[in-house]
């Protein structure tokens, strides 16, 4: 390792793992990269430094015709496949990704901006965990379901956010083929590149031409996506705002919908709580993935006896915490996933200053190019608060205090939102009773943004519909008779 220091006091350590990038992708339809009928691309940046990566096809409403109606013709084949031949191209695309892990890994932190930290072991380990897991049920649908007939849907059309982006294809995909569906994926605009590599993965594993189909495009291609008569079921990971828009679509047809939407989750610290454990968790909870994360612990609600040395603790903390590039093996915030996104966390950041809030920032550098934000803490504002009650989706934590178990669990309830949560406390008794009061579909005890394909995720009220993962995640792909 080199011993110079840079201008964040560190000594750097870059990946050297060199991805190549096309200059152009096509769309990945029928079991190969075709071009798009417009003759439409759109670029995707990488946020470390706003620099172009690469070129990417706009599906047209012709190109949309076509994936679905490839989803479609593979569908009968697939779907009369014993259980235990899908499970087999599942676990070979499993085991080619975890062969092409590296690769994958840093074109993700290329494309989205997040630490290759993360997406090197989290991220990637976990889409390879996803994918041998479902292909585990795959020949295993009537001990999931004992006593029913089990039948697949049809085409699901599938479209996914750009916070997680592999991840987000593995968590729709794998069980969408374990139960016998095709699919048609789109990605989100700012981070297509690993899930065009996972079509080029795929390809590889010999999947049958058609079983799997990725457009890119923009929110237009996911609404067309959405309205095509041919596909049979829709699942969305993304905004509420979005989500309800598809929900009002899908309405007066017979798609079958599951929604994984925003949240705005408590992470609530009990006076009895490991303090210094807490405060990992209270970072992890909202600083992973710089904050673009739904299930992330955005709202701290301390019991006021121990607010003021846990905030001096958390305060300490925060500005360890390296910022910058996202290669860097040592950075724990990469770049903001896009200008725009950027520009509403800041937006987020003024708002709380009007309301009247403290905003703590660490002294630290951020680089001069691309898209950052500093680690942000917030206290002093009101339940009402705009910051206290939206999703900001950046690294940004307001933090309440609490005097009794009751005015926590009613403070954590006051949203709209019921996605998850997490409770740090030294008492058993007080952990389960406080997780089970709380609306919400994914609750952490001294712990927090543990995932595992085993475990049911969803949310409840505006978080979402259905679940993913574990043998729910099955559900929302499977007709049972
Ligand atoms: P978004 O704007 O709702 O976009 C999500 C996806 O939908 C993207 O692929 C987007 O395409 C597409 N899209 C946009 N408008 C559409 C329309 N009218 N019809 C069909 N598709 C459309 O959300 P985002 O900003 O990418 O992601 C952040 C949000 O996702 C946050 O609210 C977060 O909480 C939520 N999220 C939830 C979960 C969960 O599991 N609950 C997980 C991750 C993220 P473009 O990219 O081209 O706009
Ligand atoms: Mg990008």
């Amino acid at each position: 390792m080199s011993d110079f220091i840079s201008d964040f006091g560190y000594s750097p350590a870059p990946e050297r793992t060199k991805v190549a990038v096309k200059e152009r992708y096509g769309l990945f339809i029928g079991g190969d990269f075709v071009l798009p009928s417009g003759d439409k691309y759109f670029p995707t940046y990488n946020p470390a430094n706003g620099e172009k990566l690469s070129e990417v096809s706009e599906a047209s409403e012709e190109d949309v015709d076509r994936a679905v109606a490839s989803a479609k013709d593979a569908f009968e084949g697939w779907s009369l496949l014993p259980g235990r031949e899908r499970g087999k191209y599942l676990f070979r695309i499993a085991r080619l990704i975890q062969e092409r892990s590296r690769e994958l890994a840093v074109l993700e932190t290329m494309d989205g901006g997040k630490p290759i930290r993360e997406s090197r072991d989290i991220d990637i380990p976990l889409v390879a965990a996803h994918f041998f897991y479902y292909a585990g049920w795959a020949d295993k649908l009537e001990y999931a379901f004992p006593m029913r007939k089990v039948s697949p849907i049809g085409v699901a059309g599938q479209i996914i956010p750009w916070n997680f982006p592999l991840l987000m294809a593995a968590w729709k995909i794998a069980p969408a083929l374990a139960a016998g569906n095709t699919v048609v994926l789109k990605p989100a605009e700012t981070t297509p590149l690993t899930a065009l590599r996972l079509g080029e993965i795929i390809a590889e594993a010999g999947l049958p031409n058609g079983v799997v189909n990725i457009i890119t495009g923009g929110g237009r291609t996911g609404e067309l996506l959405v309205k095509h008569p041919g596909v049979d079921k829709i699942a969305f990971t993304g905004s509420t705002e979005v989500g309800k828009a598809i929900r009002r679509a899908a309405a007066d047809t017979g798609k079958k919908v599951t929604l994984e939407l925003g949240g705005k989750a408590a992470n609530i610290v009990f006076a009895d709580a490991p303090l210094d454990q807490a405060v990992e968790g209270i970072v992890n909870g909202i600083f992973f993935n710089q904050g673009h994360v739904c299930c992330a612990g955005s709202r701290l609600l301390v019991e006021e006896s121990v607010f003021e040395v846990l905030m001096r603790k958390l305060r300490h903390r925060v500005s360890t915490l390296i910022v910058g590039d996202p290669l860097d093996k040592n950075t724990d915030i990469g770049a903001i996933n896009s200008e725009e996104q950027l520009s509403k966390i800041k937006y987020y950041i003024s708002l709380a200053e009007e309301e009247g809030g403290e905003i703590f920032q660490p002294d630290v550098a951020i680089p001069q190019r691309g898209w950052w934000c500093k680690p942000t803490v917030i206290t002093g504002l009101s339940q009402s608060s705009r910051v206290v009650q939206e999703e900001i989706f950046g690294p940004v934590l307001a933090v309440q205090t609490f005097r009794t178990i009751d005015e926590a669990i009613l403070k954590a309830n006051n949203t709209p939102y019921g996605l998850s949560g997490g409770v740090w406390s030294d008492k058993g008794s007080k952990v389960f009773r406080v997780t089970q009061a709380i609306k919400a579909g994914v609750m952490w005890g001294n712990t927090y943004n543990k995932f595992d394909p085993a475990s049911p995720f969803g949310g409840y009220k505006e978080s979402g519909i259905g679940r993913e993962g574990g043998v729910f995640g099955l559900y929302p792909y499977v007709q049972l008779s």
